[in-house]
């Protein structure tokens, strides 16, 4: 077996193997070591991201979305349908099949791009050497130029609702359920619980979400949280702020959960119960004791701006360093590593890591929310756009929502965008390579949109930032 590489990366998941791809693509012999095994118990590549995280859970999220639409809308727009019933075993499979083709369209890449991918547990001695322990057969210690670490993040667990992987689970669990649960708890109104509550709530189980914080998606701005408490509430999930749960205890006919909110103690009964109350870096085992990389206060590898870490040719990315726990995040990370250890000199710009909640309507963001600037005293204008007024979402007949565009009040420079509706996850990238562009408003005005999309409702917001919106009424500017 090969034991000397330019650069090692250990994990798979989307910040490790796009170091890897891109550490080849340069020229540098590379190998990527990831120990995670598949349902089927082979070994998987692409990590969280692939295999229990974004596209399962994109997967079940459109799914379930598609049988609301033919349930309850496809009448108003002059379709009818028989009964529509929904085949959880036949979704899951879906989705086990998606998952199937795109961890496997890894180890094309990886083989197309001669990364070597080994299947196994590595270990980070000291200097850059890295001890790799295949699944079967002897550690072998191997040495490199450069190590990349990327080994993710795994759930929180709380004491007050221990997993026992059928009635308690985390959001792995939350992805497998064979049958729709006819009352589903869900711990933690983040990303993660309103996602999968969503899933599971438009399959048709009775959902409720208990919120430890007063305040729901206090990342989000107020007027988008605003709106989405009452959208998700009509849509029939139950969410409960300000409440702490004490106990959760697994009986014959499901979890008993014991929590406390501002009336005093209450008692629910649920058939399932999904914790997502956050994830936490995962290091253990990846640190030989002279490893000299640290960990920061909150566990995390300790990095520099530019993912160095504390060893010398020792990086660090995606989920297991500082800063938002996102895919795309940890794929710039990884992707910036590979190209300056080739010699090259990009920056992640983190100011322009944007965010997307996909429920429906889905909710995204890039930059400052008006709280942020209200609190740092930057003056500022608005513009905001409903999608009531796009003629191409009264043509999709989803008109919820909107866009809202911050712009810095004496530059003009955009600093924050902010969508609920209709595909904001796709719309949010114009505001995205507007905002990587250093765009104002105007610029974002002047450009030229395609008529009629969703898109439009973007460039209204913009003029609107100049009280020059067309297609609404606009507030008289100062
Ligand atoms: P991971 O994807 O966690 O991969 C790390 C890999 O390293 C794993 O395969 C692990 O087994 C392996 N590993 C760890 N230690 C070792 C070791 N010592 N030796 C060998 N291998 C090791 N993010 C988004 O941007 N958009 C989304 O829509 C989204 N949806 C999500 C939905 C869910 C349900 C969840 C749970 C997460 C979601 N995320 C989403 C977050 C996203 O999955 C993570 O941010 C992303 O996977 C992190 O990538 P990573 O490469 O840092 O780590
Ligand atoms: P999160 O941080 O988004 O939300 C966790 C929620 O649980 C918070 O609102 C928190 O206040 C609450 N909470 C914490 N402890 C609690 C307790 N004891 N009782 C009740 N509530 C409690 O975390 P998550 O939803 O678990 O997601 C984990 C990570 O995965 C996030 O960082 C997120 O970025 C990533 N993720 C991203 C996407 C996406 O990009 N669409 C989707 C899923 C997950």
């Amino acid at each position: 077996m090969e034991t000397n590489y330019d650069v090692i990366v250990i994990g798979a998941g989307p910040a490790g193997y796009e170091a890897a791809i891109r550490a080849s693509q340069l020229g540098l012999k590379t190998a990527c070591i990831d120990k995670s095994l598949g349902l089927d118990g082979k070994p998987v590549l692409g990590g969280t991201c692939l295999n229990w995280g974004c596209i399962p859970s994109k997967a079940l999220l459109d799914a379930s979305h598609k049988y609301v639409e033919a349930k309850d809308h496809f009448a108003e727009i002059g379709i009818k349908t028989g009964k529509v019933e929904i085949d959880v075993p036949a979704m899951i499979e879906r989705k086990a099949a998606v998952v199937k083709q795109l961890t496997g369209g890894i180890a094309s890449l990886f083989q197309g791009n001669g990364v070597d991918a080994l299947a196994g547990t590595g270990k980070l001695l000291s200097g850059c050497n890295v001890e790799f322990s295949p699944h079967e057969g002897d550690a072998v210690v191997m040495e490199a130029e450069h190590v990349i670490l990327a080994p993710g993040s795994v759930p929180v667990d709380i004491g007050a609702a221990p997993l026992d992987g059928d009635a308690i689970v985390d959001s792995t669990g939350a992805l497998e359920f064979d049958a729709v649960p006819k009352r589903l708890g869900v711990i933690g109104a983040g990303v993660i619980g309103l996602e999968l509550g969503s899933v599971w709530s438009r399959l048709g189980s009775e959902v409720v979400v208990l919120e430890a914080l007063d305040e729901f998606l206090p990342m989000a701005d107020d007027r988008v949280a605003r709106d989405a408490l009452k959208t998700f509430s009509k849509q029939g999930l139950d969410i409960r702020l300000g409440t702490r749960v004490i106990e959760s205890v697994v009986g014959k006919k499901g979890v008993t959960i014991k929590y406390q909110d501002k009336d005093g103690d209450q008692t629910m009964e649920v058939d399932k119960l999904i914790v997502a109350v956050g994830r936490r870096p995962y290091t253990q085992g990846l640190l030989a004791p002279d490893s000299g990389v640290n960990l920061d206060e909150r566990g995390f590898l300790y990095v520099n701006d530019l993912c160095a870490t504390d060893a010398p040719n020792v990086y660090a990315v995606g989920d297991v360093v500082r800063g938002p726990m996102l895919a795309h995040k940890g794929m710039e990370e990884g992707i910036m590593v590979a190209e300056r250890i080739a010699g090259h000199k990009p920056l992640v710009n983190y100011d322009c890591v944007p965010s997307v909640i996909y429920t429906h309507p889905e909710i995204a963001w890039v930059g400052k929310t008006e709280a942020e600037l209200k609190a740092s005293g930057e003056a500022y204008n608005v513009g905001q756009f409903p999608f009531a007024a796009s003629g191409r979402a009264m043509a999709a007949n989803d008109t919820d929502g909107f866009v809202k565009i911050i712009a810095d009040a004496q530059t003009d420079r955009i600093l924050g965008v902010h969508i609920i509706g209709l595909q904001a996850s796709e719309l949010i990238a114009q505001a995205v390579i507007a905002m990587e562009f250093d765009a104002s408003a105007e610029d974002l005005g002047l450009t030229m949109f395609a008529h009629p999309t969703l898109g439009e409702a973007v460039h209204e917001a913009a003029l609107g930032v100049s009280g020059n919106a067309i297609h609404m009424v606009n507030r008289k500017k100062k």
